[in-house]
């Protein structure tokens, strides 16, 4: 199948006594057996159902069905983003290993890598994979992962992704990589040679933001591990979760279809702003388009403030990816946690805006931004 007609068709059967179109959702902490030889043979099987957080038939279709569409055998969805990448980090690191990350992960990702698995003796050190000859130089006797993002956040790098599997490779290091703001429409990592793909389905996949999932993929060994991590650690996702998150997961590519393209066009009209000083908006990601997220600075003379108070029906969130534009200020979300100086140097400025460009029509976007900018300009800082 192709990966159109994939990401609507990844379900599982559904009991054919009941015949709903729908997959229902098996909104259950676990499962019945009629005797012993039944539950015997079931908790001899890794993905056989006797207990939800060990595993359920709708989680097992949210993390095979973003597998597939990421190309990997085996997938896991957990309760969060953050969840996944836990699970994925600790399935290849332990006490008195080294990772190299990059330096502009996701806020999150930075802080559970640098406060909390180094309270576990996990050593990281960020370093920006802009420049690999730094990210080699990081790499020491106890290195295990080289772990980063396929387009990071903010300001929108695309990550060189081969260069970084090469650089792995001949050094006997995993790789892990974030693909959130990529989506496995426009770019698939773990067909390039990564180990571990992770995703804050909370994001693109479930595309409506009214859930909190992750998903992991990987090949049989490391998700075998990853899986494990997630059921012990007791990070499962809830089946309705799940379920919410794959009816989501159906419309993956008509919505990154139509979001990418109202992003290109509303970069395209701030790039010619006079209120913005620059546009983050990647280029050559994929012959799919570039993906949903434009970030801008506002022109120095522009009230930041005022713009965020003048977006009429823009939500002001901190996240992204919904079928709806919403605008985010990473210096006071996600960013929040690094030291200014930090800030400063990533490009994470006090006039920084990120947009998650929507479903909706792209001229109504358009004009709700030059109001917004026109309010911010009249304002002056
Ligand atoms: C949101 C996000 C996460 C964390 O996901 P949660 O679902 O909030 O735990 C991780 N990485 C990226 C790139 C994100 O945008």
């Amino acid at each position: 199948m192709k990966f159109d007609t994939q990401t609507v068709h990844f379900q599982q059967e559904i009991s054919a006594s009941v015949r709903s179109k729908a997959s229902p959702v098996y909104q259950t902490s676990a499962f019945v057996f009629k005797d012993l030889e039944e539950m015997e043979a079931a908790f001899q099987k890794t993905d056989h159902f006797y207990y939800t957080r060990v595993n359920n038939p709708n989680t097992q279709d949210l993390g095979q069905g973003v597998a597939r569409l990421e190309g990997a055998p085996k997938g896991v969805a957990t309760s969060s983003g953050l969840s996944a990448i836990l699970a994925g980090v600790l399935s290849v690191a332990k006490g008195g290993d080294h990772i190299v990350a990059s330096e502009d992960v996701y806020g999150g990702t930075y802080t559970l890598l640098s406060r909390e698995l180094t309270a576990f003796g996990i050593d990281v050190s960020f370093v920006p994979f802009a420049d690999l000859e730094q990210v080699k130089r990081a790499i020491r006797p106890n290195t295990v992962l080289l772990y980063s993002e396929s387009i990071t956040n903010p300001l929108l790098r695309v990550e060189q992704i081969e260069h970084i599997v090469q650089l792995a490779q001949s050094h006997q290091l995993k790789t892990m990589i974030d693909n959130t703001f990529a989506t496995p429409y426009f770019i698939r990592p773990y067909e390039m040679g990564v180990d571990l793909v992770v995703h804050s389905a909370t994001k693109f996949i479930g595309g409506h933001s009214d859930v909190t999932a992750g998903v992991l993929v990987g090949n049989e060994d490391v998700m075998a591990s990853a899986k494990e991590k997630v059921v012990n650690f007791g990070s499962s996702l809830s089946p309705f979760e799940a379920w919410l998150a794959c009816r989501g997961l159906k419309t993956l590519s008509v919505r990154m279809e139509r979001q990418a393209k109202n992003a290109a066009t509303l970069a395209e009209h701030l790039k010619r702003h006079p209120s913005v000083k620059r546009v983050y908006y990647p280029k050559g990601v994929s012959a799919k388009g570039n993906g949903a997220i434009v970030s801008m600075e506002l022109a120095d003379a522009c009230d930041v403030a005022s713009f965020f108070k003048s977006l009429s029906w823009i939500k002001i969130v901190p996240t992204l990816a919904g079928v709806d534009t919403s605008v985010s200020y990473p210096a006071g979300t996600s960013h929040r946690t690094l030291s200014a100086d930090m800030r400063d140097r990533l490009g994470i400025t006090s006039n920084l805006v990120r947009i998650s460009v929507g479903i909706e029509d792209a001229e109504d976007i358009i004009s709700a931004f030059d109001n917004a900018l026109d309010a911010a300009s009249a304002a002056e800082s």
